[in-house]
């Protein structure tokens, strides 16, 4: 099985190297052909707005959407979250509108640029997730399919799934953290071979462990 990290710009490598820690092989990816024969997608940190331009120049809009259309699991971090909104607040238009939320760019203002901070993520299970937030967005609203899988103290909306669609406001590929990347596989593997267990096994993500 293959993963994709979107390696037009930002924090890629990083995704790289936790993928091959987890023993799956990870594939650089910057121009539609690059998406052949992937089982998932990972959008990572960096710049939105650059984002945005290179996704648009070397046409990967169009077949990043279709791919997440297919079902292939996708996880963004950071700017790779803002990246799948559906509504970025201020006014700029979405980017590849995949996930029915509304994020806040660089949420936490001047002051706190960067922080970090121990987020429970009851998915993961009971260790707490260890989140390192640069210049982070937050989720302001999350539409009636989308699940909250982790808040700050504050109540803030850090972590989401919709379905096929996974993003957190801060980077657990800079903090050691392999378990979100875990997941992505599990859900990797079942899209390419749903047959197999459905109906025996329980689906990874227990209903009962999320927040709606
Ligand atoms: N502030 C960046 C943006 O708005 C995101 C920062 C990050 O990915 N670490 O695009």
């Amino acid at each position: 099985m293959k993963i994709g990290v979107l390696a037009l710009q930002g924090a890629f490598i990083e995704h790289i190297h936790v993928l091959r820690a987890i023993g799956v092989e990870g594939v650089e990816v910057r121009l539609p052909a690059d998406l052949e024969g992937l089982s998932g997608l990972i959008l990572p940190g960096g710049e939105s707005t650059t984002m945005r331009r290179l996704i648009d120049r070397w046409g990967m809009g169009e077949p990043i959407v279709a791919l997440a259309r297919r079902g292939a699991p996708i996880f963004g971090t950071c700017a790779g979250m803002i990246v799948l909104a559906r509504e970025i607040a201020g006014g700029e238009p979405p980017i590849l509108p995949l996930l029915d939320v509304t994020v806040e760019r660089n949420a936490f203002g001047r002051q706190l640029d960067s922080f970090e901070a121990e987020l429970r993520v009851p998915i993961l299970g009971d260790q707490p997730v260890h989140g390192v937030f640069i210049r982070a967005p937050v989720i302001t609203r999350t539409g009636p399919e989308v699940d909250i899988l982790a808040r700050l103290d504050d109540g803030r909306i850090v972590a989401v799934r919709e379905r096929n669609i996974i993003a957190t406001s801060f980077h657990p590929e800079l903090a050691g953290e392999t378990r979100f990347h875990r997941l992505l596989a599990t859900m990797a593997a079942e899209h390419d071979d749903p047959g197999e267990g459905s109906g025996r096994r329980p689906h990874p993500t227990r209903r009962s462990q999320v927040e709606r």
